[in-house]
C-alpha cells in the first residue's frame, strides 16, 4: 500500500535527478545561514564545485555540536516570522538544540509519517493511541499530525498512567500503537498484571530506540501485534526518516527527502553498500533548518538488493550510536547485542543493567539480568545455573567475559521514555 506510489516507487534514474535538484536548491538555502557562510569560505568550498549526487563528499560535516553553538536560532534560514513551530532535542550536557520548522516543513514531515502509516496497512479505519512525550519531543506531535493525514482515529495518550493506558486501548478499540519498545514492554507486563486481554491491537510501531529482533518476536507475542521499526531524529524533522515495509528486512529511508551517505566515524570515509558505519544524512526538503552532511551517530548500513515492495534502497536497522558503542578491553559492544542474547533466554526477564568499570587498568562489564517471572524459584542453585548460562551465552556472543547478577523480577528501573541500560563507570573513578 502506498500514499504517494509515484514518489514512492520513482525509478533510480528519475530519483537521482530529483535528489540532485533538490540538494542543489538546499546549498542555495544554506548559504542564507551564517555558520555555513563562514565554514564554506573557511574550507575554501565552491558550490559550482557540486554538479553530481556523489560531489556531496566535497562539503564538510555537520555536527551535533554545531548545532549547539548555534543555540538558539543560529542554523534557521528564514526568518523568525516564517517558523511556525519549533522543538528542541534533549541534551544530557548543557542547552538543546533547537529545531524549527515552516508551514512546507510541517507538511513535508506529515507526507512521510502518511506514508510510513500506509506502507505498514495502516488506513482512516484504524484506531490509533499515540504514547509518547508530546512535549518539545518530535514524537508526539510528528506521529500525530501524519496519522491525522491519513484520517486515523488519533488518541493523543501521551505518556504516563498505563493502566489508564490500557483501558483506552480497551474502551475505544485501539488498533495500533507508537512508544518506545521498552514502554511496549512494560506496557505487556502490567497488562499481564492486570490480566487485560489487548486483542484489538493488530500493528505496533516503535522507535526512537535501538531494539533487537529478539525483542520484536517477544512484544509481538506478549501484545499480539505486528511490529514495525521507525526511525527517526529530530534535527531531520523527527521520526519518519526511514520505517520498515511489511518484509520488515532493513528500513526504506525517503530518499527523495534525505540524501544518505555511509562513512567511517573515524576516518570520515564514504562506504559502500553492506559496509557498517555512522548515518550521514543531507536532507533534502527543509526550509526552516537545511542542514549539510549531518552526522546522526547512528550506525547503519545501506542493503544493495530492491525490496519486494518496490520502494527504494534500504538501510539497516540501527544497531546503535557511534557514540553509544562501548569498547571493552578493544572489543566493540552494542547494548542492542546483550539485548539480543538475553531474550533469546527463556529463564531471563525483559529487563537488564549494564555497568562498565575499570578495575586495576582493566575494563570490566558487569550486567544485572531480572529473572523471568515464571522461572523465579528462590532456590539458590537455580540462580547460580541461570547464572552461568547466562555468562556462557554473552562470552559466546560477545567474544567477551562478562560477570552477570541475576536479579528478583521487577528490581531493575522501567523506562518510560528512551531505555538507559548502561552505565558507564570508566571515566568518574
Ligand atoms: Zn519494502
Amino acid at each position: 500500500m502506498y500514499w504517494n506510489k509515484t514518489i514512492e516507487t520513482l525509478s533510480p534514474a528519475d530519483l537521482a535527478d530529483l535528489q540532485l535538484k533538490r540538494l542543489k536548491t538546499t546549498l542555495a538555502q544554506v548559504m542564507k545561514v551564517g555558520f555555513y557562510q563562514k565554514k564554506f569560505r573557511d574550507e575554501g568550498v565552491r558550490l559550482e564545485d557540486v554538479k553530481t549526487l556523489a560531489d556531496v563528499s566535497k562539503l564538510p560535516f555537520t555536527r551535533k555540536q554545531d548545532l549547539r553553538n548555534g543555540y538558539p536560532f543560529g542554523f534557521f534560514a528564514v526568518p523568525l516570522n516564517q517558523v511556525v513551530r519549533i522543538h528542541t532535542t534533549s541534551g544530557t550536557t548543557g542547552k538543546p538544540t533547537v529545531v524549527g520548522y515552516t508551514r512546507a516543513d510541517l507538511d513535508t514531515w506529515s507526507e512521510l509519517i502518511a506514508r510510513n502509516m500506509t506502507m505498514v496497512g495502516l488506513t482512516k479505519d484504524d484506531v490509533f493511541q499515540n504514547m509518547v512525550n508530546y512535549g518539545m519531543f518530535t514524537g508526539g506531535l510528528g506521529f500525530h499530525y501524519g496519522a491525522e493525514k491519513i484520517g486515523m482515529t488519533v488518541i493523543p495518550s501521551a505518556t504516563g498512567n498505563t493502566k489508564r493506558q490500557i483501558e483506552m486501548i480497551q474502551d475505544f478499540g485501539v488498533t495500533a500503537i507508537h512508544c518506545t519498545p521498552s514502554y511496549a514492554m512494560h506496557l505487556a507486563e502490567v497488562a499481564e498484571e492486570m490480566d487485560a486481554s489487548l486483542d484489538t491491537l493488530k500493528t505496533g510501531l516503535f522507535g526512537a530506540e535501538p531494539w533487537s529482533d529478539s525483542m520484536r518476536a517477544e512484544l509481538e507475542r506478549k501484545l499480539g501485534v505486528t511490529a514495525y521499526d521507525s526511525y527517526g531524529l529530530s534535527e531531520l524533522f523527527g521520526p519518519g526518516v526511514a520505517f520498515e515495509c511489511p518484509e520488515r528486512d532493513g528500513l526504506h529511508i525517503w530518499h527523495d527527502c534525505y540524501l544518505v551517505e555511509i562513512i567511517d566515524p573515524v576516518s570520515g570515509d564514504v562506504l559502500g553498500d553492506g559496509e557498517r558505519g555512522e548515518l550521514v544524512v543531507t536532507p533534502l526538503m527543509k526550509e526552516a533548518m537545511p542542514l549539510v552532511r549531518y552526522r546522526t551517530g547512528d550506525v547503519t548500513m545501506t542493503i544493495e538488493d530492491g525490496c519486494l515492495c518496490g520502494r527504494a534502497k534500504k538501510i539497516a536497522r540501527i544497531t546503535g550510536r557511534s557514540d553509544d558503542m562501548l569498547v571493552i578491553r578493544g572489543i566493540n559492544v552494542f547494548p542492542s547485542q546483550i539485548e539480543h542474547v538475553l531474550l533469546k533466554i527463556p529463564e531471563v526477564g525483559n529487563q537488564f543493567m549494564v555497568y562498565v568499570d575499570r578495575v586495576n587498568h582493566l575494563d570490566e562489564m558487569t550486567i544485572d539480568v531480572e529473572i523471568d517471572k515464571g522461572h523465579f524459584s528462590g532456590e539458590l542453585h537455580d540462580l547460580a545455573r541461570i547464572q552461568k548460562k547466562v555468562m556462557k551465552q554473552l562470552r559466546d556472543a560477545l567474544e567477551l567475559r562478562t560477570t552477570v547478577n541475576i536479579v528478583e523480577p521487577g528490581s531493575l528501573p522501567r523506562f518510560e521514555g528512551k531505555a538507559k541500560r548502561v552505565v558507564d563507570r570508566r571515566g568518574s573513578m
